[in-house]
């Protein structure tokens, strides 16, 4: 039931990006201001909000806006591109972070098994959902194409693996440190089915080829790294530089192109443009 309304809220609201609300013509704005004035707008509250503008600093919403002022059309390209895909499969692009959660019972409805797929997993049980699943395997074929091997560690974790996970963590750690590394139940991306650790899963994985392959082409794919290095105060946590989330193609380029490579400020801005869009 929960899992239902959750997807219904994420598709009505990126929904909402391609609808037409008050004309802008009849409101004597020229479309394009329009959107770019809601563009605008969306962006400004994000960073409104006290903590984030902290972390992010004095420049970083002034740097988004003017790459949005100077290539509107593109922008809107891709945020439409990125809200059509995460509409159709089901809600993709959802924050999921230590402010929002996930219910309890929320389990994607269209996992499939990674053993289904001619992909390198460290165990037998990972499941994925089918969208990412169909992206890892392009991801994974360029990959060996460029001689390099993906091993997929971790993909989706049910709220109860995770609570276990975060336990064993902060038994080992105490709470305020795992929280640094782990996430607790509810607030973890692979709970949404879209995002997988590499292996090895430790600092070591940057050393790899496979490191070094994945920072550098795997938003070709649609895969953003969720914590890169130096980002804790944004994005939460320490660098992980074997986790991946899939945010669609067209997200990935739009995070890259507009939003300095944090996926944390497009996934936000995309939540809080899809109730401003006009
Ligand atoms: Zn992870």
């Amino acid at each position: 039931m929960q899992r239902k309304r959750f997807v219904l809220v994420m598709a009505s609201a990126l929904g909402a990006l391609s609808c037409g609300g008050t004309s802008p013509a009849r409101a004597g704005i020229a479309p394009e201001d329009a959107r770019v004035a809601a563009a605008v707008s969306a962006l400004r509250g994000i960073f409104a909000e006290a903590a984030l503008a902290d972390a992010a600093g004095p420049d970083t919403a002034g740097a988004i806006e003017a790459a949005i002022r100077a290539a509107p059309d593109r922008f809107f390209e891709l945020v439409a591109a990125a809200a059509a895909e995460s509409a159709a499969e089901g809600g993709l692009l959802a924050i999921v972070d230590k402010a929002s959660a996930l219910p309890p019972d929320y389990e994607p409805g269209d996992l499939v098994s990674l053993n289904d797929y001619p992909l390198a997993a460290t165990r037998k049980d990972l499941r994925i959902r089918k969208a990412v699943a169909e992206a890892a395997l392009r991801m994974d074929a360029a990959a060996r194409a460029d001689g390099v091997r993906l091993q997929f560690a971790s993909a989706y974790r049910s709220y109860e693996y995770q609570d276990g996970l975060f336990k064993r963590y902060a038994a080992s750690y105490g709470e305020e440190e795992a929280s640094r590394f782990s996430a607790r139940p509810g607030k973890s991306q692979h709970q949404l089915g879209t995002a997988f650790d590499f292996a090895p899963i430790d600092d070591g994985f940057a050393e790899t080829k496979a490191g070094a392959w994945t920072k550098d082409n795997a938003a070709r794919f649609g895969f953003s790294m969720s914590y890169p290095e130096g980002m804790e105060p944004i994005t939460g946590y320490v660098w992980e530089s074997w986790h991946f989330r899939y945010v669609t193609r067209a997200g990935a380029a739009l995070e890259r192109e507009y939003f300095g490579g944090v996926q944390r400020y497009m996934l936000e801005f995309l939540a809080a443009y899809g109730k401003a869009a006009p």
